[in-house]
This record gives C-alpha cells, structure tokens and sequence, in this order.
C-alpha cells in the first residue's frame, strides 16, 4: 500500500506542479476554451468491490454548474475514462460506476477528478482525488517486512511470517539465477479460497494469469486454502509470481514481448519447490511423441488444459537447460536481447549464437539421450477428468488444481508414498 499511496502522492506533487507551469491558479473559473480553473471541493468515493464505486463530489460556490463529467485515471491503462455525473438529491454530483459491466483492475490505483460547466460556458476542474480498489469483501490483516507487505484474512502471524520469510528466500534464490532488482515494494494478497481469489481476478475482466504476471503493480494475488498441501502451494506461488515481478523490474514495457516459454520457465526454476509432476508430463510426451516445438510456445501457450500443462513443463525444463548450459548471464544477455526488440527465435540465435531449433535438440539430448527414455508414464486419469470440468476457469487454477490432483491421484495409488 505504501508504494501505491507514494505512487499518487508523487501523481499529486506532478499535477501541482504541471498546473503551476501552466500557470493555471486554482480556484478562479476561467470561460470555455481555456484550460479549467481548478478548485477544492469535498471529494468523497465508496465502492462494493466488484459491484459498484461511488464518486462524488460536492459543489462549491465558484460557478453554477449546469453539467458535470468524471474523469478515471486506472492504473495500467492508457486511456482516461469519461462518465457524465449527476445530481443528487443533495446537490452533490456523483457518479455509481457499475464495476460488474465496467471492470477496473484488482488492487489498482485510480485516480479521479471531476469536470463541471456553466450555462455560459464557464469550466472549472476539481482536484485529484485517489482511490486503491483493494478487495473488500475480507478484512484483510496486514504485515510487512522488508519489501514485502502480506495481507490475509484467515490465519494467524504464524502463517503471514511463514509468506513474508518465503517471498524474502524466493527472491535470494531468484537472485541467483538472475542479477535483478526487486520493486520498493511487493504486495502479497493471500486467499483463503481458490474462489474467492478467482472471483476477484475474473472481476478485473482478466484472466488468472495476466492477474498473477501483472507485474506492473508488483501485486501477487494468491490463493491458499488451509489443507496439507498449503505449504508446499506457499513455496511454488511466491517464488515464480516475485520472478514474474523481477523480470518485469528488468525489462519493464518489453515485458509483454518476452517469449512465453521463457517467461514462464524463468518463473517456475525460481520455484522453492519444483514441480514433481513436470518431469512425468515430459516423460509421457515423450514416449508418446506429443512434445510440443519450441517455437510454438512462444507467444501463448495452448489453451486446453494438457498442452497448457504439458508447455509449463517444457517451458521449465528448457529453461533450466538455458541456465545450466550458459549462466546467469547468457539468461541476462538473452533478456536484453529481448528487451533490444529481438523476436522470439532471433533472440535466442543473437544471444548463443544457434538456432532455437538447435537448442532444443542439444536440450532433449541432454534430457533423454540419444533415445527416448521408457516408462515413468504418470497416471494422468485425475488430472484428465479435471481438465473437462474446470476450463471456464483460469488457466493456472487449472494446472494449480490439476497437480493437486494428480499428487492426490498418485498418493492414492501408491500408499507408500
Ligand atoms: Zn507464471
């Protein structure tokens, strides 16, 4: 929150100053055609997460406005959105901004001001006001340390220290592999409930993923329900969410131009705890001659739940292979590369000076020999079944879900386990 809050006071301290070059002095109405006057009036904002916010304002006494426009400014987007507002029953201009049709984007800041005019044309401006659209259905408890700041509702300090002493190890080990630099400050939001997280992020009219990688806002949202796999979730979601946010610190616009594949196969070897499942899906495809080229995963990853597993896995493995085979800085030269404008396959040839094609053969080499291995086919049954049921749902829900699952299905089958 301190990052946010700074963020619009630095917003505040511009716009001052801006109006001052522009030599626009507050509180005098101006006629049509000049910039607006500004003024002070009361601003007030209320919201129902995911239902409605609340703006108003409450007129003072520098012009008899006859209409009135809202202007939101939302973290992230480009452009400002204009919404003609009303009078209330108070005098007061006010707009109920319907967030269910009109999504704003979890734990932005928005800012805001409102426009009103004159019958005869005069204009006036009020201040900005900001709002950060925090999920508030929960009462979030908060605890910092370093640059990191958790908030939970369910669980005690135990659990918030055990998220903040992970998100400081997860960035130690991201460290490692890559020299970057971490934000001022990270946000951690941790549910209690996959549908509650899911509810919030869907409401941002985006998908889980782009929710999770929006690292723009160093916010991670993430989802941990109370069950025995909790810890080994905490030590998975932390790690590869900061290194989506460290990259992100990296290479910032060029961020959304990163391959997927490497943007993901960074994320998942910054994992505490690897995930057990990926060296059995590439086994399978393998046997079964189902591996997915390289090149494909490098702007999206499939959309049905096997080849979107089955790419997080090779994504990881062919990663690690980049890692292994030329350091922390080969991975640091191919993200210049990147953030140079390379494409996906020009990149890789101008960092290590071979086609992608190449690698990923010296990569299944090294991963399976000359020959395809044999065996280590996993029991896929649960994690099929699953993937019918559950596509409307974000993507790495599903493959969070699905790796549950098929822990679950794989214990099942092998008590000794
Ligand atoms: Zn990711």
């Amino acid at each position: 929150m301190h990052t946010l809050l700074h963020r619009v006071y630095l917003l505040f301290l511009l716009i001052a100053l801006a109006s001052l070059a522009a030599g626009a002095p507050p509180g005098r109405a101006q006629t049509s055609g000049a910039s607006p006057s500004q003024v002070a009036w009361p601003l007030h904002t209320e919201y129902q997460f995911g239902q409605y916010i609340l703006f108003q304002a409450a007129p003072g006494a520098e012009i008899a406005a006859q209409q009135a426009n809202l202007y939101l400014q939302v973290q992230g987007e480009r452009n400002t959105r204009v919404i003609p507002a009303v009078k209330n029953s108070a005098s007061a201009w006010e707009v109920n901004y319907d967030v269910h049709t009109h999504p704003i984007r979890a734990y932005s800041v928005i800012i805001y001001w409102f426009e009103a005019q004159s019958s005869d044309g005069q204009k006036i401006e009020t201040q900005r006001g900001s709002l950060a659209y925090i999920d508030n259905r929960f009462e979030w408890q908060s605890r910092a340390q370093g640059i990191f700041e958790v908030h939970w509702y369910e669980g005690d300090e135990a659990f918030a220290q055990l998220l903040l002493d992970t998100a400081q190890q997860g960035l130690e080990n991201a460290q490692q592999i890559l020299p970057l630099s971490p934000p001022d400050r990270v946000q951690i939001y941790a549910y209690a409930n996959g549908r509650h997280m899911r509810e919030a992020i869907q409401l941002a009219g985006e998908d889980w993923v782009a929710a999770h990688t929006s690292p723009d806002m160093a916010v991670m949202v993430l989802s941990l329900p109370p069950t025995p796999e909790q810890r080994l979730e905490i030590e998975r979601q932390i790690p590869h969410e900061l290194m989506h946010i460290l990259v992100y610190q990296r290479v910032t616009t060029a961020y959304t131009r990163l391959p997927m594949w490497l943007s993901e196969g960074l994320a998942s070897i910054a994992e505490l705890y690897p995930n057990p499942d990926y060296l059995a899906m590439i086994n399978s495809a393998q046997v079964k001659d189902t591996m997915l080229p390289m090149e494909s995963l490098c702007s999206a990853f499939p959309r049905d739940a096997s080849g979107a597993y089955l790419a997080y896995a090779q994504a990881t493995s062919f990663t690690r292979f980049l890692y292994r085979t030329y350091g922390s800085q080969g991975l640091d030269n191919l993200l210049q590369a990147y953030q140079d404008g390379l494409g996906c396959t020009r990149g890789v040839e101008v960092t290590f000076g071979s086609t992608l094609a190449q690698i990923e053969r010296d990569w299944l080499k090294d991963a399976f020999g000359e020959n395809p291995v044999s065996g280590a086919v996993s029991n896929l049954t649960p994690w099929l079944v699953l993937s019918g049921a559950v596509l409307l749902v974000p993507l790495v829900v599903i493959l969070l879900n699905a790796a549950g699952a098929l822990r679950r299905g794989q214990k099942e089958n092998q008590p000794k386990e």
